[in-house]
C-alpha cells in the first residue's frame, strides 16, 4: 500500500500549511483582525438577514452574487458597476481565483517581499512559478525598482500591496502607474487595508478606467471587522469578472454569508465608525515604539512593524508569556503589532518595556 505522502503532489511535500499561532492569550494583536466587534444592532441586523435566508437553505444561493456585487460597487464609488465587482470567501479565496485564472503551470507572479506572505503560497498552490523583486532599503518599493523587476521577470502577474502588509507603509500611486506601463500581465493591487491608509492616500481604483489588466482586492476582514464572515472582493475590468467565473466553484458564496455582507454593508457608516480609533492606536504605536529607541515602519494600516531587536524571537516569546501575542513575520530583528482598542495597546506597551529590559 502506498504511503498517502507519496500520493502528494511532489511540489507540496514536506510544506507547513499556513498559519499564525491562535494562542489562547488575553490580547490577540497578531492577525490584523479589528479589535471592534460589530455593535449589537448590527450584530442583530446580520442575524435577522442571516434567519431570512435561512428559510431558502432548501436552494441554491444566487451563484453570481448580483445583489451583494451591486452593494460592493455603491460602496467602493468611483463609479464602479455591478459587471466590475466579483466577491468570495475573504479576499484569499479572490486572489487564489485570480492566479488560476491567470496564472498557472507555466507561468510567473511576481512580488515585492517582503509582503503578503500569501501571495507566493497560492502562488505554488495553483502551480504558478513565484519570482521575488525583493524591496529596497527601509522597505521602500519605488517605480525605478519595481519596473526594473518587470522588465527583468517579464511576469504574467504582478502583486503590489498598499498599504503593504507586514510593512504598513502604501505604495506611491506612482509605482503602480509605472508597473502597468511596463507590464504586459495582470497587476493586482492588494488593499486589504485600503480604509485605514491616512488621508490623501489614493486607491488605485481610481486608475481602472482605460486600464483593463488593473485589479483591485479588498476585504471585508479588516475595517468592516468582519474577519469571521469571509468576505472578499475586487474590482476589475468586466472581462477580469468574466474570467474568474471560469475557475470558480459553482455557488462558492453561501446565501447566509451572501446575506450576512449585505446586511453588513447596508451598515456602512457604523461598522467603519471604529477606523479612526484604530488609526490613533497606530499612530501612538509609531510614536511610543519610537519613543522605546525601536525602528519603526511609517504605517497607513491597521498594524506596524518595528525592529532594531537583537533577539526578536525571544521578545516575542517573553510577549507570549505575558498574555501579549502579535506577529513575528520571519524577518530577525522585526515584530509587527496590530493596533488594538487603546487597552490592548496599553497591555502591549507596558509588556513590551519589560520584554525589552530581558531582551534589549
Ligand atoms: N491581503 C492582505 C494584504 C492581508 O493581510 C490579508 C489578511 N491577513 C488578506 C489579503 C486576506 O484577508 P481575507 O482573506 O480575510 O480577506
Amino acid at each position: 500500500m502506498s504511503d498517502v505522502r507519496d500520493l502528494l503532489r511532489p511540489d507540496l511535500r514536506g510544506r507547513s500549511p499556513y498559519g499564525a499561532p491562535q494562542l489562547d492569550v488575553a490580547v490577540r494583536l497578531n492577525t490584523n483582525e479589528n479589535s471592534y466587534p460589530p455593535p449589537p444592532e448590527v450584530a442583530a441586523a446580520i442575524g435577522a438577514a442571516v434567519t431570512e435566508a435561512a428559510t431558502g437553505l432548501n436552494r441554491y444561493p444566487d451563484r453570481d452574487a448580483v445583489a451583494l456585487r451591486e452593494d460592493l460597487a455603491r460602496y467602493l464609488g468611483h463609479g464602479l458597476t455591478t459587471a466590475q465587482v466579483w466577491a468570495a470567501n475573504g479576499s484569499n479565496e479572490i486572489l487564489q481565483q485570480l492566479l488560476q485564472a491567470f496564472g498557472g503551470p507555466g507561468r510567473t507572479a511576481l512580488g515585492f517581499t517582503p509582503s503578503y506572505s500569501m501571495h507566493p503560497l497560492l502562488a505554488s498552490a495553483t502551480g504558478t512559478g513565484w519570482r521575488d523583486g525583493g524591496r529596497e532599503a527601509g522597505f521602500a518599493l519605488g517605480a525605478g525598482h519595481a519596473v526594473t523587476q518587470v522588465r527583468h521577470h517579464r511576469p504574467d502577474v504582478v502583486f503590489l500591496c498598499s498599504p503593504n502588509n507586514p510593512t504598513g507603509t502604501a505604495l506611491d500611486p506612482e509605482v503602480v502607474e509605472a508597473v502597468l506601463a511596463e507590464s504586459h500581465g495582470l497587476v493586482v493591487v492588494d488593499e486589504a487595508y485600503a480604509e485605514f491608509a491616512r488621508p490623501g492616500t489614493p486607491s488605485a481604483l481610481r486608475l481602472l478606467p482605460g486600464n483593463p489588466r488593473l485589479v483591485v482586492t479588498r476585504t471585508m476582514s479588516k475595517a468592516f471587522g468582519l474577519a469571521g464572515a469571509r468576505l472578499g472582493y475586487l474590482a476589475a475590468d468586466p472581462e477580469v469578472v468574466e474570467a474568474v467565473q471560469l475557475v470558480r466553484l459553482p455557488y462558492h458564496l453561501s446565501a447566509l454569508t451572501q446575506a450576512a455582507a449585505r446586511a453588513a454593508l447596508a451598515h456602512t457608516d457604523v461598522l467603519l465608525s471604529d477606523v479612526a480609533a484604530v488609526m490613533r492606536q497606530r499612530d501612538r504605536l509609531v510614536d511610543e515604539l519610537s519613543a522605546l529607541g525601536l525602528e519603526v515602519a511609517p504605517s497607513d494600516a491597521n498594524f506596524v512593524l518595528f525592529g532594531g531587536m537583537a533577539d526578536s524571537r525571544a521578545v516575542w516569546r517573553s510577549l507570549v508569556d505575558r498574555g501579549v501575542l502579535i506577529r513575528d513575520v520571519g524577518i530577525p530583528g522585526w515584530l509587527r503589532v496590530t493596533a488594538g482598542t487603546p487597552g490592548e495597546i496599553d497591555v502591549f506597551l507596558s509588556a513590551l518595556s519589560e520584554a525589552l529590559k530581558e531582551y534589549p
